[in-house]
């Protein structure tokens, strides 16, 4: 079977709403998924780093790690997507620090899944494991893995960035943003493409 990497944060599961309810609790003017516009929580409101890995450690608190939403449609097309792919979260998440949270979360859900990577250069996984393709959120690991396989990105206003005007360098942007159905659109995407190979 052939082997596909997928993202966990905010292509999984909604990690960034648990960032924002935590944030919105102590900060005025409080921020949305529209208005948050570069990748980093920090780069947006100017929090300090230590500041930014504080809201880390209240989720963690709370149990947020092992109770995380989901994004929607995740489950379905996952489940989908295992009649054909070996799956394969590949995460920067920190392996000695949420390894458990990460799979008990995974699990508890039901998310099909052949094993889990922990490791921030994906670029170098993807080689590893000769990914038919990857999908993730973070545009700098994008264009990398891009570089190996063709790499999905789903679409928010912190990829942006004015990628959409550049040509074409295997990163495949997945739109949804405005009603959270990437999932749907990468699953029609994905067939799409298979029947072009
Ligand atoms: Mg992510």
């Amino acid at each position: 079977m052939k082997k596909i990497g997928i993202d966990l944060d905010n292509v999984v599961f909604d990690v960034q709403q648990e960032m924002i309810d935590i944030y919105n609790e102590t900060h005025n003017p409080k921020i949305t998924k529209k208005t948050w516009n570069k990748y980093y929580l920090r780069d947006v409101t100017g929090i300090l780093l230590e500041e930014e890995t504080q809201i880390f450690k209240i989720m963690d608190a709370r149990g947020r790690f092992k109770n995380m939403n989901l994004l929607p449609h995740a489950k379905d097309c996952l489940t989908e997507l295992s009649r054909e792919y070996n799956i394969i979260p590949v995460t920067s998440r920190h392996k000695e620090l949420t390894a458990k949270e990460t799979l008990f979360c995974l699990k508890k859900n039901q998310i099909p899944f052949y094993k889990i990577v922990f490791e921030p250069d994906k670029q170098k996984i993807a080689r590893q494991y000769g990914f038919a393709w990857f999908v993730e959120d973070h545009l700098d690991f994008a264009e990398q893995i891009s570089k190996v396989c063709p790499c999905y990105l789903f679409d928010y206003p912190y990829n942006r960035n004015g990628n959409s005007n550049k040509p074409d360098n295997g990163i495949i942007r997945v739109p949804g943003f405005d009603k959270e159905d990437w999932w749907l659109n990468l699953l029609a995407m994905v067939e799409k493409n298979s029947v072009k190979q």
